[in-house]
């Protein structure tokens, strides 16, 4: 039988189909707009999560949706890469000519974006020292995602044991310790070091431009490849487009994801002409990347994002933010640490994260956690000063 809009409302959401691979807080949204999301009951509540970094501009942007529209009109929502379109093809020119990179993939994730940054790597490798050179140095902390690539890569023990063996070949390192890197690299095993220059999952520590630098001249003395993991960092988050653009360090190889297309999923690897020239047709593929719609919603996003003028809204805001946390540090004995960049900020706390996420949830403010005991704040990069105000002072609260 049929059912009314409003009797479909009314229904408590029976989840017990979706396989239970996360543990969703208690309210069900149905809306977002601006930088607040609204639960079935119509209570608002603020966000500074944004899809974990996802919604740069908010929800119900007008620019998205303007080009959502136009991508449907065209009725090729996908078609293939065996197939020219133009979008794709005009927004990998706005991101080469916006970067550092002479060429782009485009696949469906970050997770994706990292293996994809991990088979060209290895290819390029191949071309200059055999079989032999394949090995990936991570770094401690790090987080490239959750597939088998990227897993192996990530400094989570526990994430990773109940599914080895993972990809072999990967050794991690400690950023500070340059003696961890001098055993760990090798020319004759070494493709590539991979960092994200803010490390997001593994607590919000932003790597000194000193630190990505040691790494630079490491891949260089080693003939490796530097990759920068830029799918919670990149695009605008840090205040800059692309992150590595604070630091003066150039990588070869740079992964987005994200925020990329609004929402819709997107990821892209940025490579230099040297290691695009060892790729050849069939060397990588997947059937979703770059279709007609992701990639015409993320032109316009992506636009958005590189105005210098957005950018430099975003590192005003940021600093603002840096600000009213160090005044909550100032006041809050149960904040030890306060660091980030841009609208990427962490808040070390002396105890767990998660039940003071779930008391700010309760007060009407969204906020992660990274680790055990870091909240983290992603909040959309379209918010004001007194939403900051706001988020701050509910954050006051909780803490006290
Ligand atoms: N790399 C970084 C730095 C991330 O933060 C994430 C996700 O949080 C990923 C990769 C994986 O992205 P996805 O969840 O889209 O696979």
């Amino acid at each position: 039988m049929a059912t009314t809009m409003v009797e479909q409302r009314a229904a408590p959401v029976a989840d017990g189909a979706l396989l239970g691979t996360y543990r969703p807080a208690p309210p069900v949204f149905v809306r977002g707009e601006g930088v607040r999301v609204y639960d079935d009951a119509g209570r608002a509540y603020l966000d500074f999560v944004a899809g974990i970094g996802v919604n740069a501009l908010g929800y119900g942007d007008a620019s998205v949706r303007a080009a959502v529209e136009r991508a449907l009109s065209t009725g090729l929502i996908h078609l293939s890469n065996l197939y020219r379109t133009e979008p794709a093809a005009a927004l990998a020119q706005m991101l080469v000519d916006a970067s550092f990179a002479d060429r782009v993939f485009f696949c469906n994730s970050g997770a994706e974006a990292t293996e994809a940054a991990f088979k060209f790597a290895r290819r390029w490798a191949r071309s200059r020292g055999g079989e032999a050179k394949h090995e990936i140095v991570a770094l401690r902390n790090s987080f490239h995602g959750r597939l088998f690539g990227a897993l192996a890569a990530t400094d989570r023990p526990a994430m990773q044991a109940p599914f080895t063996p993972l990809m072999p070949g990967v050794r991690f390192v400690d950023p500070g310790d340059p003696a961890s890197l001098d055993t760990a690299l090798d020319p004759a095993r070494t493709a590539a070091i991979i960092v994200e220059p803010v490390q997001g999952e593994g607590g919000v520590r932003p790597l000194p431009a000193d630190v990505l630098a040691r790494l630079r001249e490491a891949a260089d003395a080693n003939d490796a490849l530097l990759i920068f993991d830029e799918v919670q960092c990149g695009l605008g988050r840090t205040g800059h487009l692309f992150a590595y653009q604070a630091s003066g360090v150039i990588p070869d190889i740079l992964t987005l994801a994200k925020p990329l297309a609004g929402g819709l999923p997107m990821g892209a690897v940025l490579l230099t002409g040297r290691v695009a020239e060892t790729i050849q047709p069939g060397d990588h593929a997947t059937t979703f990347g770059g279709g007609p719609l992701v990639a015409t919603v993320a032109t316009t996003v992506f636009a958005r994002i590189a105005d210098p003028a957005f950018l430099n809204r975003v590192r005003v805001l940021g600093e603002y933010l840096h600000e009213q946390l160090r005044e909550l540090a100032a006041s809050c004995p149960g904040i030890v640490d306060v660091r980030g960049a841009g609208l990427m900020w962490g808040i070390a706390l002396d105890r767990p994260a998660a039940p003071v996420a779930a008391a700010a949830l309760e007060a009407g403010l969204l906020v992660a956690t990274a680790g055990e005991r870091v909240l983290r704040l992603l909040p959309p990069l379209v918010i004001r000063e007194s939403d900051i105000d706001e988020a701050v002072a509910i954050l006051g609260e909780v803490l006290a």
